[in-house]
């Protein structure tokens, strides 16, 4: 669903049947936080929704306010691997498990 900022995020849940104005990001919400709209200008959970659709993705969102951001309320991420039990450094890529790289994008060596 489309949120107030106008970007598609699959957490984002709006009602407006006649007249109804309800509003709310159901992750934020599970995990005990308090959303508001402007939290979806910054918040990186769309982009990683487009960028991996792995169904053993689970996120993580934690309110914060970075300094790089002159104290702002931002959505901070972290991700863990349902499949494999571990933490997840680049959610937008994967843990690599389901979906490898190919080797021409090994940087490593
Ligand atoms: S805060 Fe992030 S996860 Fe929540 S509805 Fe907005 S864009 Fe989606």
């Amino acid at each position: 669903m489309r949120t107030p900022s106008g970007i598609d995020c699959p957490h984002f849940y709006g009602d407006y049947f006649r007249g109804r104005s309800i509003e709310e990001c159901r992750l934020l919400k599970a995990a005990g936080q308090t959303w508001s709209p402007d939290l979806c200008k910054t918040c990186p959970v769309p982009g990683i929704a487009r960028a991996n659709a792995c169904e053993h993705l689970q996120l993580k969102p934690v309110i914060g306010r970075p300094l790089s951001a002159m104290f702002m309320r931002r959505v901070q991420i972290s991700a863990y691997c349902a499949k494999t039990r571990r933490n997840v450094k680049e959610p937008h890529i994967g843990c690599g498990e389901c979906h490898p790289l190919p080797p021409i994008f090994d940087t490593s060596s």
